[in-house]
């Protein structure tokens, strides 16, 4: 499932979508992407759609 990840932006590896309940939100998912290579991650995000934005505008950016 690659999800249209793009590569991680520091050093290219494959870049992952991590969801899952966190403590402060028993109730609710949160979702954020990471490199599985160099460990970089995303903010969490109340959306899919929120975190592959935020992960893709990055690799644009920098
Ligand atoms: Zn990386």
């Amino acid at each position: 499932m690659s999800e249209n990840l793009k590569p991680c932006p520091f050093c290219g590896g494959e870049a992952k979508l991590y969801a899952g309940k966190i403590n402060f939100y028993p109730y609710d998912h949160r979702f954020r992407v990471w490199c599985s290579k160099c460990n970089a991650m995303s903010n969490l995000f109340r959306t899919k759609d929120e975190a592959l934005a935020s992960w893709n505008w990055r690799v644009e950016h920098e």
